[in-house]
């Protein structure tokens, strides 16, 4: 029997608000152990949440790229259960009333276009962060009531492949609408994955299971990957599948029983008493909207169609906000888009790569890049001696102008300059004119030898190169 998958993700993205999401102690993320925290994360007796704004904001411009229609009621629910990274015995949330209900998100696989649609994002506090050690455990409760939206889509990817485009592009949303650094290695974006199986063409949904808590695009594809096959093992061999909560083995790659259904707890669900319900304004909700920054798709778009890059390039570039930031400044000054792409995705990205580095952490300046591929078109320099000026722009952040001083770059363009310098070299090598007629290609490259040793690398080979071939043709006539 042929088995098809049914997948649906539930996303966590932490946002990078100032404050938490109803106290005013510091979102930060590697600081020293509880050290972040005040009464109100700590739910001391008497404290009272207060909402931060910014966080129903950023929220908000995450419903507005994702399509969604917005609630204009906030209301918040509490979720109870005790464990010890919630010190106050509760999480609040929502429950009844998400933010967002009813929204997608396009993605491109196998050069098709497809949609996943989403069932409904929320606000929510973090909870404190648990580390497990050999006899005993630490909490660092500097993530408590760090705010988060949670992103839930209706079942519709059909395997790991989809998972993996989904996240990376609903990453590039976070990144895009600037709520969140979304790094799903410290954590700021995680994700819950839901698999079952069916037969092909069935309608129906399967028994899913839910596998916890994945910190990496590809251990998502692992896990789908590996939870399908154990399904599917069961089914073949008689069972049936049970609902659960698994997790991910890293070590094993393989997913492991956690709880089953019926050991779920009841969080007994009730509106949260201190917060009111807020109505919130049609307008700001617009405003919000209207100030919302061009998504990747947009630029990818733009840059296709108005600046003539490849798809592969706009797309790569689109992708990554840094870059995409940078281009969009170098071009303000510099209308050669494709030259200005190719240095950003290939000497650029090799060196980021190299370093481990990212843009931002260069000292590259947009119109440091802009003057230089103007020298580079004016001749002044070739792209090898560019290659090594932009280097150094990367590291040391100078303009070209001072480099190619520095280092004594510099392109020899002149042609009466060059024809002086060539017949010098012809007069010293008469051997070789007279050899020229039988052995052309070997007495040119021997000459353009010379004449780059002579000017140490600095003439400009293509007119070098044709005012040596008519003196040499000139000579020998
Ligand atoms: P819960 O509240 O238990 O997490 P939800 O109904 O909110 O359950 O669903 C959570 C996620 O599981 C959603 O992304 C949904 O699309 C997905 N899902 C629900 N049923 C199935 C199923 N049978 N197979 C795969 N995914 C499913
Ligand atoms: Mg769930």
């Amino acid at each position: 029997m042929k088995f098809e998958q049914v997948i649906g993700l539930e996303v966590h993205c932490e946002l990078k608000t100032e404050s938490k999401m109803f106290s005013s102690s510091p979102v930060t993320f590697g600081k020293e152990p509880n050290t972040m925290v005040n009464e109100v994360d700590m739910s001391m007796p008497g404290v009272l949440p207060v909402l931060n704004k910014r966080v129903v904001e950023y929220a908000i411009r995450v419903c507005h790229a994702l399509h969604m229609e917005i609630d204009d009621v906030l209301c918040f629910d509490r979720k109870n259960y005790y464990y010890a990274d919630l010190p106050k015995g509760f999480q609040i949330t929502q429950n009844k009333r998400p933010i967002g209900r009813n929204g997608y998100l396009d993605i491109v696989i196998d050069n098709q276009m497809k949609r996943i649609r989403i069932e409904r994002l929320h606000m929510e506090e973090d909870t404190a962060k648990q580390s497990h050690y050999d006899s005993y455990s630490l909490i660092d409760y500097n993530r408590s009531g760090i705010p988060l939206i949670e992103i839930v889509t209706k079942p519709d990817i059909r395997n790991g492949k989809e998972a993996a485009i989904y996240l990376e592009k609903l990453r590039q949303v976070f990144i895009y609408t600037d709520v969140s650094d979304a790094k799903m290695e410290e954590g700021s974006m995680r994700c819950d994955i839901n698999v079952s199986i069916r037969p092909y063409g069935s309608q129906e949904l399967g028994i899913r299971t839910e596998i916890k808590n994945l910190n990496s695009i590809s251990h998502v594809q692992k896990a789908i990957e590996f939870e399908t096959l154990r399904q599917e093992n069961i089914i073949l061999h008689g069972g049936t599948i049970t609902q659960e909560t698994r997790r991910f083995d890293e070590n094993t790659q393989q997913t492991i029983k956690m709880r089953s259904k019926e050991d779920t707890i009841d969080y007994k669900y009730y509106t949260e008493p201190n917060i009111l319900p807020i109505c919130l304004d049609y307008q700001w909700i617009m405003d919000i909207k209207k100030h919302l920054p061009m998504l990747a798709d947009e630029r990818e778009q733009r840059y296709i169609q108005n600046h003539g890059l490849s798809q592969m390039d706009a797309h790569i570039l689109a992708y990554h906000k840094d870059m995409s930031d940078f281009y969009d400044d170098v071009v303000q000054q510099c209308t050669e888009y494709k030259t200005v792409c190719h240095w950003l995705l290939g000497e650029g990205q090799a060196y980021l790569n190299k370093y481990n580095l990212s843009l931002r952490q260069t000292k590259l300046v947009a119109s440091h890049l802009a003057e230089m591929i103007s020298f580079i078109q004016e001749g002044i320099i070739s792209s090898k001696q560019a290659k090594i000026i932009f280097e150094c722009m990367m590291s040391e952040g100078k303009d070209p102008q001072t480099i190619i001083e520095e280092k004594g770059i510099k392109q020899i363009s002149d042609i009466e300059t060059l024809t002086c310098l060539i017949n010098e070299i012809l007069d010293d090598n008469q051997i070789f004119i007279d050899n020229y007629e039988h052995r052309k290609d070997k007495v040119l490259s021997f000459l353009m030898g010379q004449m780059m040793k002579k000017t140490k690398g600095q003439a400009n080979p293509k007119i070098a190169h044709q005012i040596l071939l008519k003196l040499l043709e000139d000579r020998v006539h």
